[in-house]
């Protein structure tokens, strides 16, 4: 059986026990900005905030693309999210690759290079990554000024966040 095959058998059994008060329309009152990673799926837990609170926005790395940035205009802007977190991690796999690298392969091993250049936003190092981050989401105009946006990196070998500062101008 496949796994979502699976996965539907296992959702009747949550549907029995699921809360309705849980479709009330959401009040976040963070928006955390992560990566794809599992390792990064228990934020309640890494944040110990309930999951009500937290406005997830996931792209591998974490990408802050324009559709990010417009996930968070929205987020702050109509769902009432009163802070902006940019959440990184150590050991990414969107650091063992580089888009161009990954483009030459798929375009190889496929046969069919139409896609190429795709944008997969790999980069080297998160702590950059993170100060690239908070300077494109400061910068938009629609981010609100008193809207703080700090940004962090997630040690996957002991749990801890890292607050990494812009640099200053
Ligand atoms: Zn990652």
């Amino acid at each position: 059986m496949s796994i979502i095959d699976k996965t539907l058998e296992a959702n009747r059994d949550y549907a029995k026990k699921y809360d309705p008060n849980l479709g009330k329309p959401p009040a976040p009152k963070i928006a955390v900005v992560t990566c794809m990673d599992p390792r990064l799926s228990d934020l309640p837990g890494i944040l110990g905030l309930p999951q009500a609170d937290i406005d997830v926005i996931r792209t591998g790395g974490p990408a802050v693309t324009e559709d990010v940035l417009g996930e968070l205009v929205v987020s702050t802007r109509v769902l009432g999210s009163r802070e902006i977190m940019l959440l990184n991690h150590t050991g990414c796999g969107f650091t063992t690759f580089t888009d161009d690298d990954l483009n030459a392969k798929l375009a190889a091993s496929t046969g069919d290079p139409s896609p190429a250049p795709m944008r997969f936003f790999s980069y080297k190092d998160p702590e950059q990554n993170t100060r690239e981050q908070i300077e494109k989401v400061r910068s938009h105009p629609w981010i609100a000024k008193d809207v703080p946006v700090r940004g962090f990196v997630f040690d996957v070998e002991t749990g801890l966040l890292s607050e990494i500062h812009p640099v200053a101008n």
